[in-house]
């Protein structure tokens, strides 16, 4: 067993030496067996979520209503998950409810995937009940049970499949396939926020071109904010070169970029898709770097504006358009003579007391003519070389 297993074992032991089941379950499981990195080592128990709290010193209540205590053990912590079934689904959402039961096949059928659907005993047992093994060996995602009910009971398990086909390049089973196909339009009934987190997944993994083929033709795209009327560029989206996607800002400045929003409309785009302010800022201006890097260099003055975060983004993201990386723009940036207007030898007060002269527009003006004037090389960073430099050009 890899590590993080090793290091988790106490925490089962203890739950078993209690008389209660605990098992591996979920992703940890599936990526024990296909040998890729583990994320998190999730544990589900037939101990009642009160019962695990007698057991460990440290615990967190992270989502009790839902069955799942958080474990502190040494460094590591654990989600621990009471054997749950979700009979009663409400409106192809999952349940805001959850009914604790005593059965580690209860709890099995009620995950997405058969590769998902996998729990693993200390001691080595694998537990398979819908052959996740062999649909792991036949690298191919297919729903626990039949598909149709599994996709009305939470609709969101549709993005979810087709993410796992990008993270794990996968195919889709044929049933589970056609499922997507008549069901996508449940997807409407799902939040944004959640439909966003599959979706960015979908965009990071490494078979995109696959997910995103599927998820146009499945027509789940016309079920997510902002793609409807995007058929043409989304097909785009899945042909771009093969390029690793780093993180979600360069997942939707690429989004942004390839379906070609204009620049007004880029911030009611991303919030429609719940983006953060921070992010709608950062993707607007690396929107704003990419499209003049269609025909040139960054000039001095537009790299100033940008800032060194933005920067690397465009230069990277060219990379998908056919565009070489310019090796100059990190350089010629660091060798700025100032990086904001902070840095700038003179504020207002000065050129007040220098020119004698009450605050008034004239002075933003004559601030962002030094500044530029500064970054661009044409007067040094000198408080009295700044004077002269608007006494000369008569702006105060
Ligand atoms: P990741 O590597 O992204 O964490 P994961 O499979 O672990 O992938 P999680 O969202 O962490 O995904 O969920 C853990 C497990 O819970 C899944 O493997 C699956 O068994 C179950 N699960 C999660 N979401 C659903 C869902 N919407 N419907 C049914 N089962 C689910
Ligand atoms: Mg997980």
């Amino acid at each position: 067993l890899p590590h993080e297993f090793i290091e988790a074992s106490p925490v089962i032991q203890l739950i078993e030496q209690a008389g209660y089941e605990a098992y591996f379950v979920g992703g940890s499981v599936r990526d024990l067996v296909l040998d890729q990195p583990i994320h998190d080592v999730d544990i589900a128990t037939s101990a009642f979520p009160a019962e695990i709290k007698a057991l460990f010193k440290r615990t967190i209540d992270v989502g009790i209503e839902h069955g799942t205590v958080l474990v502190l053990s040494g460094e590591q912590q654990y989600e621990i998950t009471t054997f749950r079934t979700e009979s009663t689904y409400q409106d192809f959402r999952r349940p805001e409810k959850v009914e604790f039961v005593r059965s580690l096949a209860e709890d099995l059928k009620r995950r997405d995937f058969t590769i998902n659907a996998l729990a693993l005993k200390l001691d080595g047992q694998m537990i398979d009940l819908f052959h996740g093994l062999q649909d792991l060996n036949k690298r191919i995602i297919r729903a626990v049970g039949d598909p149709q009910e599994r996709f009305h009971e939470d609709a969101l398990r549709m993005m979810r499949g087709l993410r796992f086909v990008s993270q794990l390049n996968f195919d889709m089973e044929e049933q589970t396939l056609l499922a997507i196909q008549e069901n996508s339009h449940l997807l409407s009934k799902i939040s944004v926020e959640r439909i966003a987190i599959e979706f960015e997944k979908l965009m990071l993994g490494c078979n995109r071109k696959q997910a995103l083929e599927l998820f146009l033709q499945t027509k789940a795209y016309q079920f997510c904010p902002q793609f409807q009327e995007h058929k043409q560029e989304l097909i785009q989206l899945a042909n771009l070169p093969y390029h690793k996607v780093n993180d979600t800002i360069e997942v939707w400045s690429l989004v942004v970029y390839t379906l070609a929003i204009k620049p007004e409309n880029v911030s009611s785009f991303l919030k429609a898709w719940k983006a953060s302010n921070q992010v709608i800022k950062l993707v607007q201006s690396i929107l704003f770097g990419m499209t003049i890097r269609q025909t040139r260099q960054l000039s001095t003055y537009e790299l100033y504006q940008l800032g060194s975060e933005s920067i690397a983004y465009i230069e990277r993201l060219v990379c998908f358009f056919d565009q070489e990386a310019d090796p100059t723009a990190q350089v010629r940036y660091h060798a700025l003579p100032i990086h904001s207007l902070k840095e700038l030898a003179v504020n207002g007060r000065d050129l007040m007391t220098h020119f004698h002269k009450d605050s008034g527009p004239w002075l933003k003006e004559s601030l962002q003519k030094l500044e530029r004037a500064v970054v661009e090389g044409q007067v040094s960073n000198e408080q009295q070389k700044l004077f002269d430099y608007l006494e000369v050009s008569g702006l105060y």
